[in-house]
């Protein structure tokens, strides 16, 4: 590897103090070639260090993925233990007991509403699966429906890279190189309470009319065409840790049951706790057809990821053919799921949801507190330790910065010079306006009240320098 000490940030350039990989050595096809990236050597609880020494607080645990902080113990040593013992299974003849354990506490989470799991390596691989799993539930109840072939999701909405994933997402960047390739989804607005409901509009109106919407869509391409209406119960990547409002997936689900379609849940980002609870649904007074689950599953400790479906799915299957036509070499990997069977234990001996609740509560807090006052800072939301700071350009109007402006980019990246030491997780603002830039704040489930006043502290002084800088 290729290192170099730099010093200061060079305008323009994406570059933070310390040592960085040099861009045009590197043998890694990157996912940002002339980037130069921060080698990372280890990570200790809430800290990632550096190759040179430097530590710097993951606050948003990457990409909303660590929940119980890095170098953990006992999950390295159930995942070693795994890997001596056995480190693979074809799953055409064979299972094992990691897998049989953790998909039996993932449906026991769920109080016997969901039957059966469904172990992959990434969130896109379970979305993948999802989308499947529906066309294959519709060829298999009595009488089939063979016609339902479409799906409707979220113009706002991030669901994986994959085709079939990034077929259902909303997110424009992502998509538009691929769009040639990708089958055709409808798209409905999602909950928007900062900037999809008109000024003055009562919640229940709002929500009504998004139902209105959803029921259109169905009538659009004919009810009976749909198999599922896919969404993320917080809005994660695309919006930034957007909850819905009270009543809003009562009010989905009822239109889906109305056109006898299903009801997938993505949690990849916000479930298995992050939101406060196991399941982001379990606040929504909704249970889903299938479920993805992804991220705090195995909280970075392996690439695990995972599908739960209920019991009304399963049934339809079971007495149809019996079997999921679906399957990859690596499903239900041992080491994947001895790391996410190690992480829910300790999530739950160690009662870490009540602190995801209380640290959570004091973070909204101190965010509003020391950030909220600023005059670009537009609206500050979530839930659980699922926080997101959304920037404008005007509070008033609420009018976003220009999408190539990079803003949340640029204030995370300088979130990495020294003088902050802040690892935040930045989402871009789209062209057309309807999203603006925000960064997350996800912090693992086990953080202190102290680290939650420093990441306060830190973030205001980072919001003030940048605006005072730029502006
Ligand atoms: N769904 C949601 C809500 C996500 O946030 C992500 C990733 O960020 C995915 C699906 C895809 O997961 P992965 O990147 O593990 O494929």
């Amino acid at each position: 590897m290729v290192l170099r000490q730099v010093n200061g940030t060079r305008n323009g350039e994406k570059v933070v103090s310390g040592s960085v990989v040099e861009a045009g050595e590197s043998a890694v096809l990157h996912r940002d070639l002339g980037y130069h990236f921060l080698p990372l050597k280890e990570g200790h609880g809430n800290y990632l260090v550096l190759e040179d020494g430097r530590k710097i607080f993951d606050a948003s645990g990457g990409a909303a993925v660590g929940c119980l902080g890095w170098g953990n113990e006992r999950v390295a040593q159930a995942v070693t233990e795994q890997m001596l013992a056995m480190p693979y299974c074809s799953t055409v003849y064979y299972t094992t007991k990691v897998q049989e354990e953790l998909c039996r506490v993932l449906v026991d989470s769920t109080d016997g509403k969901m039957s059966r799991a469904y172990i992959v390596n990434s969130g896109s691989e379970a979305m993948e699966a999802a989308i499947k799993l529906a066309r294959q539930y519709f060829l298999e109840l009595s009488p089939p429906q063979p016609q339902r072939t479409r799906f409707i999701s979220r113009k706002q909405s991030y669901h994986g890279i994959t085709l079939g994933a990034l077929a259902v997402g909303g997110h424009k960047f992502r998509r538009e190189k691929f769009e040639p390739l990708l089958m055709d989804v409808t798209k409905v607005s999602a909950c928007n309470r900062y900037r999809g409901k008109r000024p003055g509009e009562p919640d229940e109106a709002y929500v009504a009319r998004l139902a209105e919407e959803l029921d259109q869509a169905f009538q659009a391409v004919g009810p009976e065409t749909v198999c599922a209406f896919v969404a993320e119960p917080i809005v994660g990547a695309a919006l930034g840790c957007m909850t819905a409002l009270p009543g809003y997936f009562e009010a989905m689900h009822a239109v889906c049951q109305k056109h006898g379609a299903l009801l997938i849940f993505d949690e990849v980002m916000c479930g298995m706790g992050r939101s406060g609870t196991l399941h982001a649904w379990e606040q929504e007074n909704v249970v889903p057809d299938i479920q993805t689950i992804g991220k705090c599953l195995g909280g970075g400790y392996q690439p695990v990821a995972g599908l739960l479906v209920n019991r009304s799915v399963v049934d339809v299957l079971e007495k149809g053919s019996s079997a999921f036509v679906h399957g990859h070499t690596y499903q239900g990997h041992p080491a994947g799921c001895a790391a996410a069977l190690e992480v829910q234990r300790i999530i739950q001996e160690e009662g870490l949801l009540s602190n995801v609740r209380a640290m959570g509560e004091l973070l909204s807090v101190r965010l509003r507190e020391r950030v909220g006052q600023h005059p670009n800072v537009g609206d500050i939301r979530g839930r659980g330790l699922f926080w997101a700071i959304e920037f404008v350009a005007n509070k008033d109007t609420k009018e976003p910065f220009p999408a190539h402006e990079h803003v949340a980019m640029a204030i995370s990246e300088r979130g990495l010079r020294p003088e902050y030491s802040i690892s935040v997780y930045p989402g871009s603002g789209s062209a057309d306006g309807i999203r603006g830039d925000h960064i997350i704040i996800s912090p693992a489930f086990n953080v202190s009240a102290d680290d939650i006043e420093w990441i306060a502290e830190t973030l205001a002084r980072l919001v003030e320098d940048y605006f005072a800088e730029l502006l």
